[in-house]
Formats: C-alpha cells, sequence, structure tokens
C-alpha cells in the first residue's frame, strides 16, 4: 500500500487488509482459523508457524495498526489491559514511571495492586502541569506515562512539551491514545516511542469486542515488545482481529459524526441549569482547548459532566431510555457511565475526590444516533429526576 504519495487516514482504513490475500484476491482479509502451521520441508517455513507467534489475520490488523499510527510495528492483544501489561515488563524491579494522576482505573489497579508487587514503582502526577512531571523525575525514572485526555476527567498533556522534557532525561513516552485514535492524534509524530489503545472502544467501535493495540516508533523496542508479545501471549485471536480490522475501516466517518453528536451535546448541557460544569476539551473554556487546537485533529467525542445535586445521579441513570446504562465507551451505541462507582471504582475514595472523580460526576460516550434524540433522552431524565 505504501506508494510514493502518501495516503490519506481515511483510504488506509477503508482499504486495510485488502490485497492482504493475493493468492485468492480477497477483499475482505480471511479469518486464518488456524492455531499451527505446517512447514515446507525441514527448514523451511511459510513465515507463519504457529498463531501465537503470527497469525495472518492478526498480521494484516497489526499492519494496519502501525500504518494508522506512523508506527514501524504495532501489536494486537487481547485486551487493552494486556497491551499494557505486555509492555511493562520492559522495565525492572525499582525502576521508576511517571503516570497520569487521572487516568483510566484499570491501569491505576494494574500499577498499584499488581506491578507494585514487582517493585516497580509509579508517581501518579498531573501531566498537564510539566513542572510538577519534572519535579518528580528521578534517577531510577524510566518512563512517562501519559493519557490525554484523561479519563474521565478529560484533563490535557501537551504531547510535544512533554516527550520534549522526556527526550531530555533520556525517558520514554507512552501515551495512551484510547480516547482519541490516530484519527484525531498521533502521539508518534509528536515525538511518543509507544501509543497504547484499548481498541475496545473507538478502534473497534461497535461494542462488539475487547482488544488491545501497542504502536512503536522505534524498530528496535519493536522487536523487544514482538519478543514480550509472544512470550507472555496475550495475543488476539483471528476472529477478533477480523472484527477489529472490519471495524476500522468506518472509523474515520463514525468519530466524525461521534464528534459532530459531541459538540453539539457539550453545549446543550454547559447551558443546562441543572448541570454545575461539563468537561469536553472542545469547549473554548476548557483549560486545554488551545493545547487541544494545537496538537489534534479534533476533540473526540467523550463528555463528563458533574450535576448540581448527587441524588439527581442515580435518578437520570434510571431514567434514560436510550442511552445505555454501562462501562465501556466509543461505540457507534451512546452510553453513560457513573466513574466513582465503575470504572474508577478501584481508586480509593480520597484520591478520587482529590482529582474530581466526585459522586456528582457523569461520563458519557457519545454514539452516531441522532442527536436530537440523545438531547430529547438526556432532557426527559434530567427533568424527571429534578421532579421526582
Ligand atoms: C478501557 C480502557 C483501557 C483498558 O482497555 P480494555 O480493552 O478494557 O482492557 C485502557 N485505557 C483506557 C483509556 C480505556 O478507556
Amino acid at each position: 500500500m505504501r506508494e510514493e504519495k502518501e495516503l490519506k487516514l481515511d483510504t488506509i482504513l477503508a482499504r486495510c487488509g485488502v490485497n492482504f490475500d493475493s493468492k485468492t484476491g480477497a477483499i475482505s482479509v480471511p479469518v486464518y482459523q488456524s492455531a499451527t502451521f505446517s512447514h515446507p520441508s525441514k527448514g523451511e517455513s511459510t513465515g507463519y508457524d504457529y498463531s501465537r507467534s503470527l497469525n495472518p489475520t492478526r498480521e494484516a490488523l497489526e499492519k494496519t495498526a502501525a500504518e494508522i499510527e506512523n508506527a514501524s510495528r504495532a501489536f494486537a492483544y487481547s485486551s487493552g489491559m494486556a497491551a499494557i501489561t505486555s509492555i511493562l515488563p520492559l522495565f525492572r524491579s525499582n525502576d521508576h514511571i511517571i503516570v497520569s494522576d487521572d487516568l483510566y482505573g484499570g491501569t491505576y489497579r494494574l500499577f498499584d495492586q499488581v506491578f507494585s508487587q514487582f517493585d516497580l514503582r509509579v508517581s501518579y502526577v498531573p501531566t498537564d502541569n510539566l513542572e510538577e512531571v519534572e519535579k518528580n523525575i528521578n534517577k531510577n525514572t524510566r518512563a512517562i506515562f501519559v493519557e490525554t485526555p484523561t479519563n474521565p476527567l478529560m484533563k490535557i498533556t501537551d504531547l510535544k512539551a512533554v516527550n520534549e522534557l522526556a527526550k531530555s532525561y533520556d525517558l520514554m513516552t507512552i501515551v495512551d491514545n484510547t480516547f482519541l485514535t490516530p484519527y484525531f492524534q498521533k502521539p508518534i509524530q509528536l515525538g511518543a516511542d509507544i501509543v497504547i489503545h484499548s481498541a475496545t472502544k473507538y478502534l473497534g467501535g461497535h461494542n462488539d469486542l475487547v482488544a488491545g493495540i501497542v504502536a512503536v516508533k522505534d524498530e528496535k523496542l519493536g522487536e523487544k515488545i514482538e519478543f514480550l508479545q509472544n512470550s507472555i501471549g496475550a495475543v488476539l485471536g483471528p476472529q477478533d482481529s477480523w472484527l477489529l480490522l472490519r471495524g476500522l475501516k468506518t472509523l474515520g466517518i463514525r468519530l466524525d459524526r461521534q464528534e459532530q453528536n459531541a459538540k453539539e451535546i457539550a453545549g446543550w448541557l454547559d447551558k443546562h441549569p441543572l448541570i454545575e460544569k461539563v468537561f469536553y476539551p472542545g469547549l473554548p473554556e476548557h483549560p486545554g482547548y488551545e493545547i487541544m487546537n494545537k496538537q489534534a485533529q479534533g476533540y473526540g467525542a467523550m463528555i463528563s459532566f458533574t450535576v448540581k445535586d448527587r441524588s439527581l445521579v442515580p435518578k437520570v441513570l434510571n431514567k434514560l431510555n436510550l442511552i445505555s446504562f454501562a462501562e465501556s465507551l466509543g461505540g457507534v451505541e451512546s452510553l453513560i457511565t457513573f466513574p466513582s462507582e465503575q470504572t474508577h471504582g478501584d481508586i480509593p475514595k480520597e484520591t478520587r475526590e482529590k482529582i474530581g472523580i466526585t459522586d456528582e460526576l457523569l461520563r458519557l460516550s457519545v454514539g452516531i444516533e441522532g442527536v436530537s434524540d440523545l438531547i430529547y433522552d438526556l432532557e426527559k431524565a434530567l427533568e424527571g429526576g429534578k421532579n421526582q
């Protein structure tokens, strides 16, 4: 696919997997549902030996993932958490990592309750504040792990600045790009070393699979990660690899619609008398708005907001008809969650409250439905909750 003329992202996405199977000309990559592959003779291989090491369907996905993230290599895993787990053995005990203080609850749990047992040291730092990041760098620091926008408070880190800071101390930067995807933000172009995705979310886009991606700039680092992927074995199966490729084809048009809906809903929520605060980086008053304009091509479709009265939360959740009360995000179906009990329940209450994940906070993942239906649903739930 790589010609002299650089292809548009939409073109790469729409045509992902096409021509992979040149023998049959299949437009859709076949699902190579085979654990193992026979060898033509001793000392010879078709290039495929065993599906944990390499499976053709997963390979087509990994090539696409690398291409869209401007990476040299990408790897597919059975979940976003499997992806993160599979790169952490790049570090050793007593190595220190600086991690965004507001981040996906499962990532926090992995550092806090699993890798802490192997003495991986972590500092949770507001990475939107570079001075704080620099203050926390010590002689054992090896990496900075950033989410931007953060989950769920939508804080924005200046990726170029943090990557430059990291380079000056010889640290690696790892960016969880789940919320924006390469359609809106390309961390490797901004200097990051590793990009992570929960592909369960926007990349898959249909709430029908769980998957993870790691994309890496440097080929040498790619070889280490390939070794870890095969050694740990948390790979994505061929069926889900196929489903993810299928989802990727429409990433651009899904995100355009989701973002358009989100902008409208964020503006509407912002003016609603029962809403205290809206966290959406596409609102000009959002503290990260200028940085978003500089480093991203869109604002995404995740909105968090606080209601004025916490007693409204259960009422609103019960009264929504269309928007589903469910964990996860990024799919074509709109979902709403209550982070302090669900996605971020493993973060101690005190820490949660300190960073702003309060009992008034709701997180909305805006889908591709008709926006007037979504607003009608929210309006009815808020009004109905108030009058109860
Ligand atoms: C969901 C999520 C993860 C974890 O991914 P899974 O696919 O659920 O394992 C990691 N980071 C972010 C930002 C997420 O939203």
